[in-house]
């Protein structure tokens, strides 16, 4: 980093010699960056569009996605500041992905906008695109400044190209692919191949053998689940499996050692110009060394991507956020990080794991779950009467008249108290019921349930028994599931009193937290 770059960074610290005379990366990255697991966020991924001119099965649908209005998305001009804000707070290197980034419009202007970051100390400019309109503009993109490529290829087949993409256009990548190979200016190129069991699994050594006499690095990486891209564990082939495949035909593959925070572990066939590595993030996950942040082209920072939190820094300059505004936004969002996406781990890959707590500080929180039944109007009129031998009010029921499924309901006592202990006794049982849950100390339970009568549009009413549970402890992990879990039990222990007379009637349903406190995703309402 020039003492320029370090000065505009630090614009209050006066220069020490020793400041320069230590290297290494991510050393000059400000607090706002740090999160609170002490990562250093140098790496920050721009996404320029949802847009994409391929289809590929595991990333979009076939007919698209719903895109965002263009006024939702952030302009050059935002882009470039917020790149700006980063970089004089320690990112040194911007990878614009997509989308597909280069159907973005201004993306070689975008490129050189970036190149005048380098004084601030930005030293690489990637981009990760599908390469299939890439070819022409390549050239002009190194121009403008951009250092690193990594393409996506997934297949070396056209016919299984275009089945994977939906679209043709092998060629085209590969036209790309050799203009990059012959772009000394490129400082590094890459070739991500998703692999996918019983599609391109078999071309694992193809792919490999690309780097006999290219300087490129082929990454295989693990099909991953979003959501309603048909992922399915038994697609999905685990790296080890392939590093087996690739050992056997290459006896003498070496392991590379990893670039700092790479998400990929690298290996090389001796005397092969080039590398290949895997990124293996389902099988194991890079969290601890993770220093990625991402802005989506709607102008969220995401934190992990992983994480649905999204916070929008594009609402915030068009209210006319100063700088240090939005970078109290960014450290807070920063800040909050999660330790490791948790999503993966639910995942059924065959390595559940509980989080662990053990440096997390107790602190009191709280959690207030609620639910609702529909039950039937005799058996609302069960639950709320007062039992007389010869009825006379709305409310009583002459209990010579009952049917014996009506009995039957009675003998089991009140049904509103019995559901009540049921919450209860339920939530001090979450932890047995849900694998993943952690045993937690609970300091307080209180679970109400209610008869409430609905009035529908069309002068009809529906009866339902409504429940809440608000639950407290003193502990190192939230109890939303604890409240859920009483909510739940005790509506279906309504359910189980009230099953001879309206089993065919009832429904369970809007089972949600409505209320949260302590610990630090922060306080939440359901509004
Ligand atoms: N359109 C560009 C491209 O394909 O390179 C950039 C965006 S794309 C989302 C970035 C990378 O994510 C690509 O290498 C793509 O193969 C990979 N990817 C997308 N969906 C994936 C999935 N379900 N599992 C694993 N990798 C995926
Ligand atoms: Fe997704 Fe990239 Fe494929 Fe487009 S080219 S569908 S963005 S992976």
């Amino acid at each position: 980093m020039t003492i320029s770059a370090y000065r505009s960074r630090f614009p209050g610290l006066a220069l020490c010699a020793r400041a320069f005379s230590v290297s290494g990366p991510n050393l000059y990255v400000s607090a706002t960056l740090v999160d609170s697991y002490n990562r250093r966020h140098d790496y920050l991924r721009i996404s320029l569009t949802e847009r994409c001119n391929l289809r590929c099965f595991y990333c979009m649908p076939e007919e698209g996605i719903q895109l965002s209005p263009t006024e939702k998305l952030l302009t050059d001009e935002e882009i470039l500041r917020l790149a700006k804000l980063f970089v004089q707070s320690g990112v040194t290197k911007i990878r614009l992905t997509g989308g597909e980034p280069t159907v973005r419009k201004g993306i070689a202007g975008i490129i050189s906008g970036l190149n005048d970051l380098r004084p601030y100390g930005l030293q690489s400019i990637a981009m990760t695109s599908n390469g299939l309109a890439l070819h022409r503009r390549l050239p002009e993109f190194i121009d403008n400044g951009l250092t690193h490529l990594n393409l996506s290829l997934d297949t070396l087949d056209p016919f299984k190209f275009e089945f994977m993409t939906k679209r043709p256009g092998l060629d085209a990548v590969l036209r790309t692919l050799n203009i990059a190979l012959e772009s000394p200016r490129l400082q590094k190129i890459k070739l991500n191949v998703v692999i996918v069991k019983g599609l391109n699994d078999s071309e694992v050594l193809d792919f490999v053998e690309i780097t006999k006499d290219k300087p490129i690095s082929v990454r295989f990486i693990e099909f991953m689940p979003f959501t309603g891209n048909k992922w399915d564990k038994f697609k999905m082939v685990p790296s080890s499996d392939l590093l087996k495949l690739i050992s056997e035909k290459h006896a003498g593959v070496v392991r590379l050692s990893d670039e700092a925070n790479d998400t990929a572990r690298s290996w090389k066939i001796p005397g092969y110009q080039g590398e290949f590595g895997f990124i293996s993030s389902m099988s194991d996950h890079f969290c601890s060394t993770c220093n990625r942040l991402r802005i989506t082209s709607d102008g969220q920072i995401k934190v992990c991507l992983f994480d649905a939190k999204e916070v929008s820094l594009r609402d915030l300059m068009r209210k006319g956020a100063s700088d240090s505004e939005i970078l109290r936004t960014i450290g807070q969002a920063v800040g909050v990080k999660e330790e490791k996406h948790l999503h993966m781990e639910d995942i059924d890959v065959g390595r559940a794991s509980m989080v662990d707590v053990s440096n997390k500080s107790a602190t009191r929180r709280s959690a207030t779950a609620r639910g609702r039944i529909f039950i039937s109007e005799r058996a609302y009129n069960l639950i709320n009467a007062s039992y007389s031998s010869e009825s006379d009010s709305k409310t009583d029921i002459n209990s010579s008249l009952l049917n014996e499924a009506e009995k039957k309901v009675l003998r089991k006592g009140d049904t509103l108290t019995v559901a009540q202990l049921a919450a209860i006794m339920g939530s001090k049982k979450t932890s047995d019921l849900i694998p993943l849950c952690h045993p937690l100390l609970l300091t307080d339970i209180k679970a109400n349930l209610t008869c409430e009568v609905i009035e529908e549009p069309r002068g009809t009413w529906k009866y339902s028994v409504a429940c809440q549970a608000t639950v407290t402890c003193e502990g190192k992990t939230g109890v939303e599931m604890e409240a859920l879990t009483a909510v739940t039990v005790g509506l279906l222990t309504v359910w189980d009193m009230l099953k001879a007379v309206a089993g065919k009637e009832m429904m369970i349903s809007e089972i949600v937290v409505s209320e949260k406190s302590g610990g630090r995703s922060g306080d939440f309402t359901r509004t």
